[in-house]
């Protein structure tokens, strides 16, 4: 990993302590979230910001009771009431206690299964569908309200944390913040911004392509040399990232350059690469990989060495296959592929021992197709060895820690963020039942109702009280 020169001020503390500590804590410290102990109150995201100290989520009690409890961390489904204060889960019940406040709302779920909200580790929401107007496709109102939309179908289908590696301008960040404010109903939303490229690459193939060369709305950042990656990771930070995304074609100096800003600023970086371009990023201290893309057995032990977290994406190259018959015209996409290589990928990365999360990619209109399309991404985990209740372990706890989120998602324990989904059957069985998804609770907001989406109602605030006049107030 390159080192940049104007760190060079706090050497002399580093090498004192590194010293005494195993090889990966020099990263460790120049990690900035690493910083924060566990006195600040942070934001409920990766950037880990402070904020104010107090209650969060709305005021009241949620209780699940007496449901199947499949918690998220592997063990099986048993008997339990789930009670929900405000955002947090605060206990776990046997099924037949009753120590909740007076006032709380209990909600019989007998006979259903209480888990932890879905994760979609690869999502696009804003990108345009095949009848999206040519001069709405890059335009950020317009992308806006795609995502709108997008976030409610994702809610409905159970999945109440997105992770968006590359959309329009600044469109993935007001969703995140309408949506945590609760003015949205929708899952969780961490973004990334744009996609960083080089000139041409992965996502800006083409001179029709749009990057933020010619439309600074655009979804992809092109960049050139290893300082502009090292700028354009900083613009992503500046907007509000949540992570980093990269993709293929760069430089290796490129790449390193990019990893090594993003951590330093305390985000994680993911690449959508192929081939040797994998064997750099992973080089570079890249978290994850996404997609089954073509890659060496070298590079795959590699990545089981350094702790490389990968994202299938098995889905929408099904769909590819399915609807077109392979991948035509892309030039990043130059390499023998096929739905077999991309099966027998997942299946050579879980022998690796290395760590695999849920993605859909659903890129056009596939969204249409959830929650089929997240249940059929599951199921290629099975097909590639997993069990039914591992692959929704990959779906929740596995899929938070590649978030860097699993201290507060991901299973459900006393303390965690209340995300927590009732599934009309038994999924860690038959993930078919996952179509059955009828109660969501994100952020301790029930956002899905007996299958329907639940908007936040409006609270008249009271009007003007003539005794209360300023005069000479300006507007
Ligand atoms: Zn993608």
């Amino acid at each position: 990993m390159t080192r940049s020169p104007q760190r060079s001020w706090h050497a002399v503390t580093l090498l004192i302590l590194l010293a005494s500590l195993p090889a990966l804590a020099q990263s460790k410290l120049e990690d900035r979230r690493n910083w924060v102990g566990k006195s600040t109150a942070v934001s409920d995201d990766p950037r880990r910001v402070p904020v104010a100290p107090g209650p969060r989520g709305p005021e009241g009690s949620i209780v699940l009771r007496g449901g199947r409890v499949f918690d998220g961390t592997g063990s099986a489904a048993k008997l339990a009431t789930v009670v929900i204060e405000r955002n947090r889960i605060v206990a776990l019940l046997p099924p037949e206690a009753t120590q909740w406040p007076a006032n709380a709302r209990v909600i019989d779920v007998a006979g259903k299964t209480v888990m932890p909200g879905l994760i979609d580790l690869h999502t696009h929401l804003t990108y345009t569908e095949p009848n999206t107007p040519e001069e709405q496709a890059e335009e950020g109102e317009s992308a806006t309200l795609r995502g709108a939309e997008r976030l409610r179908v994702y809610a409905q289908s159970g999945i109440t944390s997105v992770r968006d590696v590359a959309s329009e301008g600044t469109a993935p960040f007001r969703l995140k913040q309408w949506v945590a404010e609760n003015r949205l109903p929708g899952p969780r939303v961490f973004a990334a911004g744009q996609l960083i490229t080089g000139t041409g690459g992965h996502g800006a193939e083409g001179m029709w392509r749009k990057s933020s060369h010619d439309q600074p709305v655009a979804a992809v950042r092109e960049a050139s040399g290893p300082d502009d990656w090292r700028e354009a990771v900083r613009e992503q930070f500046k907007r509000g990232a949540d992570l980093i995304k990269l993709a293929s074609h760069y430089s290796r100096a490129e790449v390193a350059a990019a990893v090594d800003e993003a951590h330093t600023l305390g985000l994680k970086v993911t690449v959508d690469a192929e081939t040797f371009y994998i064997q750099w990023a992973v080089e570079a201290g890249a978290d994850t990989i996404e997609h089954p893309l073509p890659r060496s057995d070298e590079t795959i032990r590699l990545m089981a060495r350094n702790g490389t977290a990968s994202v299938p994406t098995l889905v929408p190259y099904i769909y590819i296959f399915d609807l077109a018959g392979g991948y035509f015209g892309s030039t990043s996409r130059r390499f023998d592929f096929s739905k077999e290589a991309n099966m027998e990928m997942l299946r050579k990365l879980k022998r690796a021992g290395i760590k695999l999360g849920v993605g859909t990619d659903l890129v056009t209109d596939w969204f249409r197709y959830l929650p089929n399309a997240y249940i059929t991404e599951l199921k290629q985990f099975v097909a590639a060895g997993f069990t039914t209740e591992q692959a929704l372990v990959a779906a929740t706890r596995t899929s938070a820690e590649i978030l860097g989120m699993d201290d507060k998602l991901g299973t459900l324990a006393v303390g965690k963020l209340a995300d927590v989904i009732v599934v009309d059957g038994q999924p860690d069985r038959n993930l078919d039942d996952l179509s059955r998804v009828s109660l969501v609770v994100r952020d301790g907001h029930v956002i899905l109702e007996n299958g329907r989406v639940v908007i936040a109602p409006h609270v008249p605030v009271p009007e003007p009280d003539p005794r209360k006049t300023v005069p000479g107030k300006e507007w």
